[in-house]
């Protein structure tokens, strides 16, 4: 049977990824639902050569989008912003939404997808940063199906059993002798650069990523290591683990995607070339396999597989991360908005990327603060987040403090 499926993000490097898959396998899928946010041009181009039947757009270029398919003799339904990705996410022609929306914009839209019991093919690792309870009971109660796209989850996933990998019985059950999950991470650019070097670091050299082609903020991400950070508490999420289960160990090469670790001494890992068409292929095609146009695995032309162990001075923001998870989802919330102020501030050019950290940790401990003394007058946060308004106020709060830190740095 054909998939009716709606990419949510399609105009970027993800969306760019599984159109691209899609377009090799027509018969198995179908191309029902686009969205994008800039690059209309892009977008326009997408419904010409998929014809999906609806597509959203931001609110205010729904006319100018519609009027120009029409013109194109393109049949297509144009909605617009929150309200039209959530209907497409929620749309009952829809079996799989891929969520590649970057940043909390991606939030909303993947929560209705798991309300409407959708398959989720997830990309936007945010949502679980933010989100991660609310989503993970959402997937639960409606039965839906969430399958990571993010490399380092999705090659966890392939090395679950599946027993585990279907819900039939815990990661926890001591029979299947679960020790650790191991997160592998490229290092990004400034790997075997000094802290000094990534302080005076361009824009074009921190989205300079060695293995990875990528969207601009994920690219910033991995140069600071957020990303990984980010990673570790989608993984626990995800995988329903504490941070402490969960190590992080740099691989220069990513070939090796991520591994699991078992108490009879096994490691199993996931390899492949560094290609965001494998897991994408894995998640859209699962349990079965597609082919993803991905160049084989050379490994006679692997001279060495390298691991080494993090500096956290340098790559400061792992830390927060690890810490963020310990203390709860405001501060995961709070980190996750921090971070995307801070790296928009940076690509602007007004802080450094070592600031980026620097910004994320004062506004973890200014919130920190604020909860504390709002406790018994306010409200606890700690465990009472069960609405996405209670996500939007944290956010936002978290955005207006590291928006005084970034002025702080201009000043
Ligand atoms: P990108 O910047 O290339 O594309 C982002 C997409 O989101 C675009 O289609 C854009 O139009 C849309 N968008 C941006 N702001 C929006 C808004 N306010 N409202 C609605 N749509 C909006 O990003 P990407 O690299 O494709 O990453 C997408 C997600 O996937 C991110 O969460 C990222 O962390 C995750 N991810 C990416 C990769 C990768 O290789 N690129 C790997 C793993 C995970
Ligand atoms: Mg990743």
């Amino acid at each position: 049977m054909t998939q009716r499926i709606a990419v949510l993000g399609a105009t970027g490097s993800i969306g760019d990824s599984t159109l691209s898959i899609l377009a090799d396998h027509p018969k198995q899928y179908q191309v029902y639902a686009l969205s994008g946010h800039g690059r209309l041009d892009k977008l326009f181009e997408l419904c010409q050569q998929f014809k999906p039947s609806r597509v959203a757009v931001p609110e205010d270029k729904v006319d100018e989008f519609a009027a120009r398919l029409q013109q194109a003799n393109l049949t297509c339904d144009v909605v617009g912003g929150q309200a039209g990705l959530d209907d497409i996410a929620a749309d009952t022609e829809v079996d799989t939404v891929v969520a590649a929306i970057v940043g909390a914009a991606g939030l909303a839209s993947t929560l209705t997808a798991a309300k409407a019991g959708k398959r989720i093919l997830l990309a936007n690792k945010e949502a679980l940063v933010m989100a991660g309870s609310l989503m993970m009971k959402a997937v639960k109660d409606n039965g839906a199906t969430l399958l990571p796209l993010d490399s380092e989850h999705n090659a966890i996933f392939q090395c679950l059993p599946p027993e585990v990998q279907q819900h039939n019985t815990q990661i926890h059950d001591a029979s299947y002798g679960i020790n650790k999950l191991w997160l592998t991470a490229s290092g990004g650019p400034f790997l075997y650069k000094s802290l000094q070097q990534m302080q005076t670091a361009s824009v074009s050299e921190a989205v300079k990523h060695p293995n990875w082609s990528m969207g601009q903020k994920i690219s910033v991400d991995s140069a600071t290591m957020m990303n990984k950070g980010l990673e570790l508490i989608e993984a626990c999420h995800l995988f329903d683990l504490a941070e402490s289960q969960i190590n992080v160990v740099i691989h220069p090469q990513s070939i090796v995607h991520s591994m699991v670790e078992y108490c009879d001494g096994s490691f199993l890992a996931q390899m492949g070339s560094p290609d965001m068409r494998t897991p994408i292929a894995h998640a859209l095609a699962y349990p079965k396999r597609i082919t993803a146009g991905v160049k084989s695995l050379d490994l006679y032309q692997l001279s060495a597989l390298e691991f080494i162990k993090p500096d956290l001075e340098k790559f400061a923001c792992l830390k927060l991360a690890r810490e963020a998870m310990q203390s709860g989802q405001e501060a995961t919330i709070a980190l996750n908005a921090a971070n995307e102020v801070a790296v928009e501030a940076f690509i602007k050019e007004q802080v450094s990327l070592t600031d980026i950290a620097l910004i994320n940790g004062r506004v973890l401990d200014t919130m920190h603060q604020r909860s504390s003394a709002n406790q018994s007058v306010d409200r606890d946060f700690r465990g009472s987040i069960r609405t996405l308004d209670d996500i939007v106020i944290i956010d936002k709060l978290a955005r207006i403090q590291a928006q005084k830190e970034v002025a702080q740095c201009l000043s």
